[in-house]
């Protein structure tokens, strides 16, 4: 029997975010209507003012999270970034 224990899978940049007490559908925004626009906004505010916002975005690029707001980008934006991460295993982020 494999026992997992969940806690190894959380870093210790994650007890720091921003983000903890703010609501989870902002960061994880449905679509791109303007509802869904609006919370990105709202989540990259508050990634803005995040002292972890560069662990965040380089574990995002590192395991691939592809949905979301990860620091201060979209899904969208991290592409870029992920590919120049791939060539030269360093982030590059706006
Ligand atoms: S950068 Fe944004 S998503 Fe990441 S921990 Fe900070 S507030 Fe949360």
């Amino acid at each position: 029997m494999q026992i997992v224990n969940f806690e190894l899978e959380q870093e210790l940049w994650m007890q720091e975010g921003a983000c903890a007490f703010a609501d989870p559908d902002l960061f994880f925004p449905v679509g791109s209507s303007m509802k869904a626009l609006k919370q990105a906004a709202e989540a990259k505010a508050i990634c803005n003012e995040c002292d972890v916002k560069l662990d965040c975005l380089e574990y995002a690029i590192r395991t691939n999270q592809d949905s979301g707001v990860w620091g201060g980008t979209t899904e969208d934006e991290r592409k870029s970034i992920r590919r120049e991460y791939k060539k030269t295993g360093t982030l590059v982020a706006s």
